[in-house]
């Protein structure tokens, strides 16, 4: 059993932090670093899966409630509309292990990715 991740010791009440929204299987928190006027982070309860691509290989139906999720509490916290990325590996920026979507909302015209 590897170490808890720090998303891990904030479901489990051992780092401080507002568990925003939660599901069966999934729950929501603030991006401590927000990166956008809305910044959550939409985390699996277990940390099994490090990375989205094992996340969709092992449980697809888990990504399918994460996304779902993240929908959910765009309508909430912003107007609908929402981008989401999963950093994956160290070479994109990702630091947390214990796979989590992030997902930015409001005010996002500006820097859009593409054309
Ligand atoms: P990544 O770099 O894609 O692995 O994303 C990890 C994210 O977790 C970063 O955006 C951090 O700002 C965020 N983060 C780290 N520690 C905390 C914390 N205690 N509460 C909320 N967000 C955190």
């Amino acid at each position: 059993m590897s170490e808890p991740s720090i998303f891990t010791r904030i479901l489990q009440g051992e780092i401080p932090s507002e568990i925003i929204a939660e599901t069966e299987n999934a729950f929501a928190i603030r991006d401590i670093a927000p990166q956008a006027p809305v910044h959550l982070l939409v985390i699996p309860k277990s940390q099994d899966y490090r990375n989205v691509v094992e996340l969709a290989a092992g449980d697809p139906d888990l990504l399918s409630e994460l996304i779902g999720l993240a929908n959910t509490l765009a309508a909430e916290h912003a107007d609908g509309d929402f981008r989401l990325i999963f950093n994956t590996g160290p070479a994109a920026g990702q630091t947390v292990f214990h796979v989590h979507a992030h997902v930015l909302a409001g005010g996002l015209e500006e820097g859009r990715l593409g054309g």
